[in-house]
């Protein structure tokens, strides 16, 4: 028997539902935690949450959904089990970090590749520390992430590795490979769409991780679709990873999510019909609450707060039917093959 492993105990992978595999309930960048104008009215924070939550589930049926929050980007491990509590969502809690250039907090910085490692274990198999305290929630996955983001908005520098990937990250990614080996869980990654126009970011990640001892098919490559080459999509799956199509109605280094949709969606039909139906999962990077959704109109990242729980379903499967999928592959992309990735041994 496999077991998805949610913030709320293990639970049989049948009983997955929908999967959404990378989105986000609470987010904040680093240091967000400590503005006086983020102060969380943590009860109305739960309602507002839930509700979203909640219609996802009666209207469109997703059962299980991946917080990809890194402990530094605001991770809450209680407020993920009270909404799992309120909703019956299964929601999955990651244990990770965030890119160097925006994330892994000095202190983590100073500890070895096993010191580490044994961070990710202890939070997938003995649950979370928040703020000093330990609390009972594990992760089940753990994310990786490597690239420049929008602190300097180009493609990666070269490396002390020769790869395209900062000092900080390759220990990480290095820890997350003997994690995943050591508890059977999945890694999902963040990639920079702008490295795929110097490298591929998806198979130098998987280098490492594979170094390290982790299953390529237990690794979803996030975010390549973004800036979407069939070559480099096509090498990832052929390595036998998995490729997460993300970003779905919010517009991220394009002007509009319609184009974006298109891209994804003609790149995705591609490699469908390449014989790849099996690696691909479908997720939106969702924020479902930012607590400076007050003075963010300027902040473009806006789209990830107001595309709607349901836009999947209302825009982009009509579009990926339009292009010649049918239900039974768009569902293939929904709940056998997320629930596959992410099941862990029981
Ligand atoms: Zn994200």
């Amino acid at each position: 028997m496999t077991i998805l492993r949610t913030v709320l105990g293990d639970v049989p992978a049948e009983r997955s539902g929908m999967i959404l595999t990378h989105e986000h309930l609470l987010y904040g960048y680093p240091g967000a935690e400590t503005d006086h104008r983020t102060v969380l009215d943590y009860d109305a924070t739960i309602d507002m949450i839930s509700a979203q939550v909640s219609r996802g589930m009666s209207e469109f049926g997703y059962g299980t959904m991946v917080d990809m929050t890194p402990p530094e980007v605001g991770r809450h491990p209680q407020l993920m089990a009270d909404v799992a509590r309120r909703t019956g969502m299964n929601v999955i809690a990651i244990t990770g970090f965030f890119p160097e250039r925006m994330g892994i907090p000095y202190y983590w910085r100073r500890q070895t590749v096993e010191e580490l490692t044994d961070f990710f274990v202890r939070d997938l198999t003995e649950g979370m520390v928040f703020a000093w305290q330990q609390t009972p929630y594990k992760a089940g996955v753990i994310k990786i992430a490597t690239g420049q983001e929008s602190v300097e908005p180009k493609p990666s520098p070269i490396g002390p590795n020769g790869r395209r990937i900062h000092y900080y990250e390759d220990r990480v990614i290095r820890a997350a490979g003997r994690a995943s080996a050591r508890v059977g869980c999945a890694v999902n990654t963040h990639t920079d769409p702008m490295d795929y126009d110097v490298t591929n970011p998806g198979i130098e990640q998987l280098d490492i991780l594979e170094e390290e001892g982790a299953d390529p098919s237990r690794v979803i490559i996030g975010h390549a679709f973004v800036n979407p080459d069939p070559v480099q999509l096509r090498d990832i799956c052929r390595r036998g990873a998995n490729l997460q199509l993300d970003h779905i109605g919010i517009p991220w280094r394009v002007d509009t999510a319609e184009e974006l949709d298109e891209m994804m969606a003609d790149a995705l039909v591609g490699l469908v019909e390449d014989g790849y139906g099996d690696q691909l999962v479908l997720s939106y990077d969702r924020w479902f609450f930012n607590p400076r959704s007050d003075v963010t109109e300027s902040d473009p990242q806006l789209a990830n707060e107001k595309v709607d729980i349901g836009y999947m379903f209302t825009s982009f499967i009509p579009r990926l039917k339009k292009k010649g999928l049918t239900d039974e592959q768009v569902s293939r992309m929904l709940i056998d093959n997320p629930r596959r990735i992410l099941a862990i041994p029981a």
